[in-house]
């Protein structure tokens, strides 16, 4: 993204097609927005009738 000053701060002018003097770079790290996920174990118990 990139963002510029449509006028002049001082006289109040257009700024399109001026020479550009600064530039300042700044990064946003975002997180992607996390989800649950559950799996189900089962554990199963046999044995043969007495
Ligand atoms: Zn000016």
């Amino acid at each position: 993204m990139q963002y510029e000053p449509e006028l002049c701060h001082s006289c109040g002018s257009g700024l399109a097609g001026a020479v550009e003097v600064g530039r300042e770079q700044r990064q946003v790290f975002d997180l992607p927005e996390l989800a649950l996920e559950v799996t189900e174990h089962q554990l199963i118990a046999r044995r043969w009738p007495d």
